[in-house]
This record gives C-alpha cells, sequence and structure tokens, in this order.
C-alpha cells in the first residue's frame, strides 16, 4: 500500500478516537449542569412550599384568635343574660349566644382541617426533601465519577495529539492538507474503507470497479467520486505488519 496513505489511514483513527473523546468532554459538563439546574429548580419549588406553610400558619393564628374572641362573647353575653330587663332582650340576647356558638363550631372545624392540613403537608414536604437529599448526593458521586472521566479523557487526547504529531510529520503536506480539508467538509470523516469490495464507507454508494481497481493497484491517492473521501482497502487484522 502506498505509504502515505497507511500514514492517513493511521491519522483519519487517531482523529476519530480524538473527535468521540473530545465529544464526551463536552458532553459532560453540559450533564452536569443540566442537573445542577434541574437541583436548584427542586429547591425552589421546596422553598416556595415551605412560605404555604408560613401562609397556612398565620392563617391559623388568626382563626384561633377569633375562636378565642367567640368564647369570650359567649361568656360574656351569657353572663348578660341575667341582667336584662324584657323577654325581648332576652331572646335577642340568647340568639347572639347562639350565633356565636355556632361561630364557634365552625371555627373549631376550619382549625382542625388546617391543623390537618398544615402537618401532612410538612410531614410529605420533608419526607421529599430528604429523598432530593438521597438524590444530591447519589449525583455529586457521579458528578466526581464523571469529573474523573474527563480529565482520563483529557489526558488521552493528549496522547493522541501527540502521536498524531508524529504520525503527521512524514506525510506528504498536500495530501495533509487534502485529508484536513475533507475532514472539516465531512463531518471528521476523510478516509473511508471499500466495503464488500465495492461500496463506499463513507456515502455507502457503490463505485465503478475501474475505481476499485485503482484503489487496489495502491499507486495514487483515489477519491470517492459521490462524497469525495479518500478511499483504501482494509486489509485483513492478522495480515497488518509494519
Ligand atoms: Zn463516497
Amino acid at each position: 500500500m502506498n505509504s502515505d496513505l497507511e500514514k492517513i489511514i493511521k491519522l483519519q483513527q487517531i482523529d476519530t478516537e480524538t473527535d468521540l473523546l473530545r465529544d464526551r468532554i463536552r458532553e459532560i459538563p453540559l450533564f452536569i449542569q443540566q442537573i445542577e439546574e434541574s437541583i436548584k429548580l427542586k429547591n425552589e419549588e421546596f422553598k416556595q412550599r415551605g412560605e404555604q406553610f408560613k401562609t397556612r400558619k398565620v392563617e391559623l393564628k388568626s382563626r384561633d384568635l377569633e375562636l378565642k374572641s367567640a368564647e369570650e362573647n359567649i361568656t360574656k353575653k351569657g353572663g348578660e343574660l341575667y341582667k336584662v330587663k324584657t323577654n325581648e332582650a332576652y331572646r335577642a340576647l340568647e340568639k347572639e349566644i347562639e350565633d356565636e356558638k355556632n361561630k364557634k363550631e365552625g371555627l373549631e372545624e376550619t382549625i382542625l382541617l388546617l391543623m390537618d392540613a398544615i402537618d401532612s403537608g410538612e410531614k410529605q414536604l420533608a419526607e421529599e426533601k430528604m429523598a432530593f437529599e438521597k438524590e444530591i448526593s447519589e449525583f455529586e458521586n457521579q458528578k466526581k465519577i464523571l469529573q474523573d472521566e474527563t480529565r482520563e479523557k483529557e489526558e488521552r487526547v493528549k496522547k493522541f495529539e501527540q502521536e498524531k504529531a508524529s504520525c503527521v510529520s512524514g506525510v506528504n503536506p498536500q495530501l495533509l492538507g487534502k485529508y484536513e480539508r475533507i475532514r472539516k467538509s465531512k463531518y471528521g470523516l476523510a478516509v473511508v474503507p471499500i466495503i464488500e469490495e465495492k461500496i463506499c464507507g463513507g456515502c455507502q454508494i457503490n463505485l465503478p470497479q475501474q475505481k476499485v481497481n485503482e484503489v487496489l493497484s495502491g499507486k495514487d491517492i483515489v477519491l470517492c467520486e459521490h462524497c469525495s473521501r479518500i478511499l483504501y482497502i482494509q486489509v485483513k487484522q492478522e495480515s497488518v505488519s509494519s
């Protein structure tokens, strides 16, 4: 095989590996950011729900005061019953006491419902918060693992960059320029094998036999006429020497 072609194939392998590593390195902080955003939102939600309980407790306090005043009124008006002079005034006062008693009952019911709602709501919120804390700590562990992965992948990128530099040094600069141009315009893939002895591994289109023969002869660098990628014949793994 053309030795420049061999180097370009190697180069493509290095570049493809490096591209994959870089994609992952870019992806990790985005993923972390997404989770951190959702944690922030969830905490906001918890805070708002906590605020709602404060409002309901204020309401509970004012209902309690209303209840106390109704009770006081009942006692006070009960005492006045013995002081009234006419039957009419007596009945009117009795009616007032009855109204206060009804009000008191209504308030007691409201207060019980409110207390129940606050109790069960706070309990549920506390449970949800606890479960969420667990999720956060799991995420923190995952984050550490991902950060380690990033560092490890960055190391590998560095190694590949060194490997690429040494691989590039011997390649014909014109071919190298061509390779980089194709890579740029073809989503990073500039060198592709011929599949099933006739299909371009880049665009999957059938190649004319003459094209395949040119590649087989190994004399020149041959491009696919459809996608302009550099073509090569894949050698079986065991026959790869050098
Ligand atoms: Zn093609």
